[in-house]
């Protein structure tokens, strides 16, 4: 008998290599299993027929195999296996590679329901590599077949067949969504949609099923946002004051004057932190609206008041920048500023732990290396994290955990320049109070933003070269650090390697991605920054915050790879000087829609229109891009899906009439919720 709690090792047909693999997949217990859902389905269940079915496409067959399967084995030793069948409407010719196993199934008159592209040609009908099912009676075929994100060493049938087995489960996992919620909103109980995600009936249950799963995690992840502001309620913080701060002193000082804008939010910012209650505020402004001061001005106010406070960044390059720019606005004040990252020798490291915990240092500034464990900060006001989308929510509330005493809170100040629409907003930073920084500085030109295709690639060198000569510097950005054998997408290094080696022979070109030691990277963007190196060729680790000024032109290959937020954040690298800057999108997709979104980077530079616009034209699934860098990794809930937000909303306004909500089988599953987030299950 298996229960919630087998260990996935004693599932049938499931060895030690493959439990393995299993767990690696975060699939410890028979349980999990259940949720870990398809990543999509294939409709075998519409049969077409040979005459019908559209050229290139992927179809289901009623197929009788009309003659014997002829086998043959070529020079390098592949097996080939051809059959003729016939649906009454024309022939076809089905080939197998090396499935020795199927010349044996395809005996004359059996019936299959074939799944597989069809392509029609001189020679007649053809579909290479379909799956076949046997068809016969007192067989159920299943129409919705589930297709599961695979990895190494499994195959859909292991992950199915292992699936099947843990289904009766189903049955015993208790309901989260109270019945008046799903009444009101058309769901299904909770076992019946687990059972129909893997084992759909029918394409409107599914639907139905797919419904149920996001609408309960969307509210139990509102749920836990609004716990968390309620919560911050009882605590407080560290109250501070004007008084002897000095900080006018800190604003004469900077080479610029203050936007109006910039402004207006530091004073939201200063009145945040004259109360005793802990700030919770996002700042939003596109990139270049110069946010990087306003963390600036808190940290040196929240110092001048006698206490410690923290930068987070998402990168370690950004960290390091940031270190940069405090350190030279706050260093004249006396205030000191260290750098926690894991490039940082751990000796070092422990000196500034221990300068935290003594007080002696006032401002950290790191990657997430911050947050974890050992670090004890003797007075922490402050806790600023910067491009707040890379960070889970639940990241943010543990830096401020790091506060003073256990009654008291840090302020928090989050900065992002995502700019997303303001429903999203909402959700996502549902707990917090937002400026706008919606003015910028002054002198900014518009970026030049061209699309093109790579026969252009040659011209838009010897412009870049131009640039050079001229004195300033490049980007050029490459979607991934391996090629990849699906798309034959430029690698970084190879790319920097060829430059070097042909156009840019006489250019300093330098490279950077993830995969580069923290030291290498540091190396390299530093090249950079002093220019030292010209053309720097990286992949997105450049795309949050960076700052160089001197930097005019940007070239982005295949482009279409990126989403239009992205693509909007990398072209925020450059145009930060005074030079008049250019973005070069190169893509030789032929895809209406990719052309159709790379027009609109063309036309606006404004954040706003163009994630309005992104959301629009991609729908649901994919606004932020690659599901591993977005806020918070939903495994069916769409955030960018309308209704289902206003849903949910209505939802919350319900619960809090029910009586005894906080019994409920969802009280339980949002306990849970921040029990998982802590060990980073569902925060990246
Ligand atoms: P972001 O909002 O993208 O983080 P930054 O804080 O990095 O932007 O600022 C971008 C650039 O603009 C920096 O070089 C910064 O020094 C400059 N800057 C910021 N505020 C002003 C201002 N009021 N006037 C002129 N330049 C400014
Ligand atoms: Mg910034």
């Amino acid at each position: 008998m298996i229960k919630r709690d087998t260990p996935i090792r004693f599932l049938k047909g499931i060895g030690e290599a493959r439990a393995e693999i299993l767990i690696s997949l975060g699939l410890n217990t028979a349980e999990d299993l259940l949720y870990f859902f398809p990543r999509g389905y294939e409709n075998r269940g519409d049969i077409s027929t040979i005459e019908n079915a559209p050229e290139g496409e992927l179809c289901s067959l009623m197929l009788t195999i009309e003659s014997p399967p002829n086998e043959r084995v070529s020079k390098n030793g592949l097996t080939y296996t051809k059959s003729i069948a016939t649906d009454g409407t024309g022939s076809i010719e089905l080939v197998f590679f090396n499935q020795r196993w199927i010349t044996k199934a395809l005996s004359v008159g059996r019936v299959f329901r074939v799944y597989g592209r069809i392509t029609h040609g001189l020679f007649g009908s053809t579909m290479s590599s379909p799956i076949i099912e046997a068809v016969y009676e007192g067989k159920q075929l299943q129409s919705i077949i589930p297709v599961y994100p695979l990895s190494k060493g499994l195959t859909q049938k292991i992950i199915s067949d292992t699936v099947r087995q843990a289904l009766p489960l189903c049955d015993e996992i208790e309901n989260t969504l109270p019945e008046d919620i799903t009444d009101r909103f058309g769901l299904l109980e909770k076992s019946a949609a687990l059972r129909y995600m893997h084992n759909p009936s029918d394409t409107e249950t599914l639907e139905k099923a797919r419904r149920t799963i996001a609408f309960e995690e969307l509210l139990i992840y509102r749920l836990a946002l609004s716990r968390m502001k309620e919560q911050s309620i009882d605590f407080k913080a560290p109250q501070m004051n004007y008084k002897g701060t000095g900080v006018a002193k800190f604003f004469e000082e900077l080479p610029f004057s203050l936007t109006t804008a910039q402004e207006r939010v530091i004073k939201e910012i200063f009145a945040d932190l004259c109360t005793d209650k802990p700030m919770m505020r996002l700042v939003q402004g596109d990139v270049g609206s110069g946010k990087t001061i306003l963390a600036a001005a808190a940290i040196f106010f929240t110092v001048k008041n006698g206490l410690q406070a923290a930068m987070m960044a998402p990168t370690e390059i950004l960290a390091n920048q940031h270190y940069k720019t405090l350190d030279r606005l706050l260093s004249p004040f006396g205030i000191k500023v260290a750098l926690l990252t894991s490039g940082v020798k751990q000796k070092e490291k422990e000196q500034i732990k221990q300068c935290l915990e003594d007080g002696s240092i006032q401002v950290a500034v790191g990657t997430h290396a911050l947050i974890q464990g050992s670090v004890v900060y003797k007075s922490l006001g402050l806790a600023v994290t910067d491009e707040q989308h890379r960070f889970g929510v639940i990241q943010r509330a543990s830096l401020v955990e790091k506060g003073e005493a256990e009654e008291l809170r840090a302020h928090t100040l989050v900065m992002s320049a995502t700019p997303i629409p303001r429903t999203l907003s909402l959700i996502l930073y549902g707990d917090l109070e937002v400026s706008v920084l919606d003015v910028l500085p002054p002198g900014r030109q518009r970026i030049e933003t061209y699309t093109v295709s790579g026969d252009y690639r040659d011209r838009i060198y010897e412009f870049i070269r131009k640039q050079i000569a001229m004195g300033y510097q490049a980007y050029i950005i490459c979607p991934l650090v391996e090629e990849n054998e699906e798309l034959p997408r430029k690698a970084v290094e190879a790319y920097a390697e060829t430059l070097k080696t042909s156009v840019f022979s006489d250019i300093t070109v330098g490279f950077i991605h993830g995969r580069l030691s923290a030291k290498a990277k540091e190396k390299e963007m530093h090249d950079f920054v002093t220019g030292v190196s010209k053309v720097l060729v990286s992949t997105t680790v450049v795309e949050v915050g960076v700052d160089v000024p001197n930097a005019t032109v940007m070239l982005i290959e295949n482009a279409e790879c990126f989403g239009l937020s992205q693509l909007h954040q990398l072209r925020g690298r450059i145009g930060r000087g005074k030079a008049k800057s250019y973005c070069v999108l190169m893509s030789d997709s032929k895809s209406a829609k990719s052309k159709e979104r790379l027009e609109i980077m063309a036309e606006t530079n404004d954040g706003f229109a163009i994630a309005e616009a992104d959301l629009k034209l991609r729908g649901p699934g994919d606004f932020f891009g690659e599901r591993q860098s977005g806020e918070i990794s939903f495994k069916c809930a769409d955030i960018a899906d309308t209704t289902l937000i206003a849903d949910t909303g209505e939802a919350l306004k319900m619960l809090a009439d029910l009586p005894n909500n906080g019994e409920s089988g969802l009280m339980r599953a949002v306990d849970k919720f921040f029990e998982n987030t802590r060990d980073g299950k569902i925060f990246n």
